[in-house]
């Protein structure tokens, strides 16, 4: 084997074992007839700055960051990009061919893309949007749907004074909601998206009355463990079309996949169908 021609990647985080970007990237260098192998990375806070500065040594492509080295990363790398920069976190990193770290964001593209292949007639300019949370993966839905051209969004978090925070990068876009006024936030929107940790696998579901939310509106959820959270359920079982978490994660790793092995891999049924079954 020439080991030039070797692609290695992987997933930095901690902890990371659960993670099912191995299954997803292996996949692609499988079906695209490539020599590689996408590994997991268990990184524990602390020795971010010394695992980082060894990828070029040992080969590596580049490698995907989750949590909770995402925002501290982007101080790390030597580069880091337009968009990741607006995000405030770096979900990427491509090791240049004289060893220079370039941090991308590619979350907000998952994001969209996983909404239009799943309702491929989506607007983000189809009127209000509800947006729960103001966490790390609400500010690149936010600015994902702003690119988009969405026109209202109303931003709702427990914590209003990170929403408030959040919602200053986006002047006239973007409006925040006391967190008891989530239910009424729903009236008139053209779609909700939860971004909270709530009705993920441990978590208690997403308290929330979908009693004032209109029928055609899409309910997104960016979680995929459950792929179906009680939201989604909900909403369903009402009328509501759902899209779940699992269509951004999967297109997230596009890009980043294109970036490091030189091909933009499709997602075709069959990988769809193994990683539901993985969850
Ligand atoms: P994060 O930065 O920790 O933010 C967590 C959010 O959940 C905050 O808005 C927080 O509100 C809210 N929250 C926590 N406990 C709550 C409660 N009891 N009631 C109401 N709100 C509560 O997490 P993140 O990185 O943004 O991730 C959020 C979710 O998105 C996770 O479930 C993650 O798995 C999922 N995600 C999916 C993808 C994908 O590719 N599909 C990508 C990234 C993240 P406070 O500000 O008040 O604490």
């Amino acid at each position: 084997m020439d080991e030039k021609k070797f692609g290695l990647a992987g997933v930095l985080g901690w902890p990371v074992a659960h993670s099912r970007s191995p299954l997803l990237h292996n996949y692609w260098i499988r079906q695209y007839g490539l020599q590689g192998s996408y590994v997991l990375l268990p990184v524990a806070p602390g020795n971010l700055q010394a695992a980082l500065s060894g990828l070029p040594a040992l080969g590596f492509a580049g490698c995907n960051v989750t949590q909770p080295h995402k925002v501290e990363a982007m101080a790390l790398v030597h580069e880091v990009d337009a968009n990741a920069r607006a995000i405030g976190a770096i979900n990427t990193i491509v090791v240049g061919p004289d060893g220079a770290l370039r941090g991308m964001n590619n979350d907000g593209f998952g994001y969209i893309q996983g909404l239009i292949d799943a309702s491929p007639d989506w607007r983000a300019d189809a009127g209000p949007i509800a947006v729960l949370g103001a966490g790390g993966a609400a500010r690149a839905v936010l600015m994902a749907l702003a690119q988009r051209g969405a026109k209202e969004i109303r931003l709702v978090n427990r914590t209003q004074d990170k929403a408030v925070a959040l919602a200053a990068a986006f002047a006239g876009l973007v409006r925040t909601l006391p967190w008891e006024s989530r239910h009424e936030a729903l009236a008139d929107v053209a779609m909700l998206v939860n971004t909270t940790n709530q009705g993920m696998h441990g978590n208690p579901p997403l308290d929330i009355d979908l009693r004032l939310l209109p029928l055609h509106a899409l309910v997104s959820d960016i979680i995929y463990v459950p792929l179906e959270t009680p939201l989604l359920t909900q909403a369903r079982a009402r009328g509501n079309r759902t899209v779940n978490g699992l269509g951004m994660l999967m297109n997230q790793a596009r890009p980043a996949f294109q970036a490091w092995f030189g091909v933009l891999p499709e997602i075709s049924p069959e990988l769809r169908h193994l990683m539901e079954q993985s969850i």
